[in-house]
């Protein structure tokens, strides 16, 4: 491994915790890399997924480096326009838009929504009419693909709420060439998260090509540009190790199993795999409580600042960043009224006392922004190494 990415934590000395720290260092260097692999390869856009972490100065930083913006919301627009995303980088996804997201994708101008069933289609048809504007749309196409992952970040499959079944494909782009206020313009699909495997990705690459041959057999197409989604894991158990994701490996299997057309555009929304690694959620030890089977590292963290443990069952790497004692066996858990409200069972640290603070690695993705104030607690805080 080139370079290591170590925590300041001298710097974290009287903030007050819980709190997420972002690594800026690590998030350019994963930006770059991201850049350096779609660089080479002509029509390649990658659209960051804005749902992961919407940190302000997060944000900035990747507009900045001259990504887009997916958003699955009308404030995730308003959170990318504030970071100067322009309109035509945004692109929108969700399976239930309201009248006044529509509204303000059209008035931003988004690059295209990706519509989730005809009945959106017909409102947002509506609204662009009221607006005299065009709206420029792509259909999510439900590709019945399963993902090697939690039951919970499988969106692809026929069962899931997400998408346009396939055999509806040619009916809903039919319709939208129809409209007087839409302009079809693409075909969009996401099968999840936390996806390892690159077969699962092949699979869709697949099940694209047949999707592509069979319009074009119909007369339809080619279409203006394919956006296969997000979903590129990230190593939880090592991240010190495996800092940055293998993007080589991911827009290989895109490049070489995906027949793409001449001209058309190639659209990745990678959430996870950008921010994933840079965040750290800092922690306190508030006690350490021996029961006869368990030894308990209770933190000042809980499940309020950092879900993922609790909803997905993930398990993230702790680390205790003042402790050099030798190892033992601990169950962290948080403050919060709920059994599920548990980091790690039989986590090897070393001796660990009240008042050590420990970091919660790989909250970058999916964490601050989950949040939530359950137990009236205070929304943690968010540092980059600038603020310290
Ligand atoms: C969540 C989401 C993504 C990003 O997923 P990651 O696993 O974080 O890469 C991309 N596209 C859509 C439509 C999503 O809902």
């Amino acid at each position: 491994m080139p370079t290591t990415y170590k925590l300041p934590c001298e710097k974290f000395k009287g903030i007050k915790t819980p709190f997420y720290y972002y690594d800026t260092r690590l998030l350019q260097d994963t930006i770059d890399a991201v850049k350096e692999e779609i660089q080479n390869r002509n029509g390649y856009h990658v659209h960051y997924a804005v749902k992961a972490c919407a940190h302000p100065d997060v944000l900035r930083l990747i507009q900045e480096a001259g990504l887009g913006a997916d958003c699955v919301s009308g404030g995730e627009i308003q959170a990318s326009l504030d970071a100067g995303f322009p309109g035509d980088r945004i692109v929108y996804a969700g399976v239930g838009k309201s009248d006044w997201e529509i509204e303000l994708g059209l008035q931003a101008g988004i690059r295209y929504f990706n519509v989730e069933s005809v009945a959106e289609l017909e409102v947002i048809n509506e609204i662009a009419a009221e607006m005299d504007l065009m709206a420029r749309v792509s259909f999510r196409i439900n590709p019945d693909v399963g993902a090697h992952t939690h039951a919970n970040i499988t969106t692809g499959l026929a069962e899931n709420k997400f998408g346009i079944a396939m055999d509806q494909m040619e009916t809903v782009i039919r319709k939208a060439q129809e409209m007087t206020h839409t302009t079809f313009v693409g075909l969009h699909f996401h099968i999840g998260s936390q996806i390892l495997e690159m077969d699962d990705f092949i699979a869709l690459a697949h099940r694209i090509n047949e999707l592509q041959d069979r319009l074009e057999a119909q007369g339809i197409g080619p279409v203006q540009h394919i956006n296969v989604g997000g979903g590129l894991g990230i190593d939880y158990a090592q991240p010190n190790e495996n800092p940055i994701p293998n993007f080589k490996a991911y827009f290989e299997a895109y490049e070489k199993y995906l027949k793409l057309r001449p001209g058309q555009e190639l659209h990745f929304e990678l959430g996870r795999a950008i921010v994933g690694q840079c965040g750290s959620l800092i922690t306190k030890c508030l006690y350490v409580k021996q029961t006869e089977h368990k030894q308990f590292a209770i933190v000042d963290a809980g499940m309020t600042d950092l879900i993922r443990p609790a909803l997905y069952n993930a398990r993230h790497c702790i680390e205790n960043l003042v402790s050099k004692e030798e190892v033992q066996t601990y169950d962290v858990v948080g403050p919060i009224c709920e059994s599920s409200d548990v980091f790690a069972y039989d986590c090897l640290l070393p001796a660990t006392k009240r008042g050590d603070l420990l970091a919660i690695r790989s909250a970058g993705a999916y964490g601050q922004i989950m949040a939530s104030q359950y137990n009236c607690r205070p929304l943690p805080a968010g540092y980059l190494d600038k603020d310290l």
